[in-house]
């Protein structure tokens, strides 16, 4: 309701949520040429870092932000924005329908290289020129970075210079889920924002508005971490509450299917979010990411806390081209001997009281 009483014009795509359109208003009411959007992933940086970027370069700017009509608004909505450049790793350049430079699209085509994770040097390189150039609406330009993480040094180093030595004429809205990973100069010549938490209720009702059901909301948000953004993502690539639900009998039963369809990281999170929630029940604690009933029997705690060390190791790279099949195979073995374990010990610990 909040949402549309904003109206339809002012919101930069469906993910728009009320309390992005908060924190909107926030930022317009201070100035600054850059700005740092920081905090975890799925609090929505990366939409409100374009919902600025469209206010800054929109011809008939509203209290509430981009009025959502004018020329510049729509070519901001179509990706397509002479004075808006976008700089984001080629995989989320895809994934967001925005355009890669022509030379890069035909490499990817082609099967020369494969869509870059990172934000690449000859993308950031096009920035800088973009910098330089004269504004084609007379409004300014707008460079928006996002994961601004993604940056390797020389990239980052290219960024800072811009930032430095601002041609006259450019804003920066730098948006990050792991914001420590900038280099302090980075930071330092930002306006930093830190995304705030949605309540529950609201981010249950703004999902239930996305069109995702009530039961799938809560069971889904829970699993999430009470991120709404990362809820509608997973529900887009088909997670349904039911298969959340079922994971941790699936994962105990050595059922390799059960992280199918996932990335590395995305397998490594439902494990340590599996193991996080064992350890709570073993210290008495409620789980966190799980209902209780769909948890098994717990494995022993001091097989927990080993399992868990291994899995905070193999996150820190899970971005490397890890054999996913076989990462999935090894993984749902572990939980799978972890479980036998517990079932092995338990009854003879009965049988010894
Ligand atoms: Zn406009």
């Amino acid at each position: 309701m909040s949402t549309t009483a904003v109206g339809s014009a002012a919101t930069p795509g469906s993910a728009w949520a009320p309390w992005l359109q908060q924190q909107l208003q926030h930022l317009l009411a201070q100035r600054g040429h850059a700005w740092l959007l920081q905090g975890p992933s799925g609090l929505g940086q990366q939409a409100l870092g374009l919902a600025l970027a469209r206010y800054w370069l929109c011809e008939d700017q509203q209290p509430a932000g981009a009025c959502g009509t004018c020329a510049s608004c729509k070519l901001v909505d179509a990706h397509t924005h002479p004075d808006l450049c976008v700089l984001m790793p080629e995989t989320a350049m895809i994934a967001l329908g925005w355009p890669l430079d022509e030379s890069s699209q035909k490499k990817i085509d082609d099967k020369e290289r494969k869509a870059s994770r990172e934000i690449r040097v000859e993308a950031m390189r096009g920035a800088v020129e973009f910098s330089q150039r004269t504004s084609a609406r007379g409004r300014g330009k707008v460079l928006l970075v996002y994961p601004a993480e993604r940056m390797n040094a020389v990239t980052a180093n290219a960024l800072l210079k811009t930032l430095e030595e601002p041609p006259g004429d450019v804003k920066f809205v730098l948006a990050s889920e792991a914001a420590h990973q900038l280099l302090p100069t980075i930071r330092s010549r930002c306006l930093s924002h830190n995304m705030l938490w949605p309540v529950e209720a609201q981010s249950r009702q703004w999902l239930q508005e996305q069109g995702v059901d009530a039961d799938t909301a809560a069971v889904l948000l829970r699993a999430a971490g009470g991120r709404p953004a990362d809820v509608l993502a997973w529900t887009e690539d088909q997670v349904s509450a039911r298969q959340w639900r079922q994971l941790p009998r699936a994962l105990a039963q050595g059922d390799v299917q059960a992280l199918a369809g996932r990335s590395p990281a995305q397998m490594l999170d439902v494990l340590i979010k599996l193991c996080h929630d064992w350890m709570a029940l073993s210290s008495g604690a409620a789980p966190r990411f799980f209902d209780e009933a769909d948890l098994p029997a717990a494995p022993a705690l001091p097989a927990l806390v080993t399992w868990s060390a291994e899995l905070r190791k193999l996150l820190r790279h899970a971005e490397h081209p890890y054999n996913a099949g076989l990462l999935q195979e090894t993984l749902v073995a572990q939980v799978h001997a972890l479980c036998r374990q517990a079932g092995r010990s338990s009854p003879t610990r009965a049988k010894a009281a």
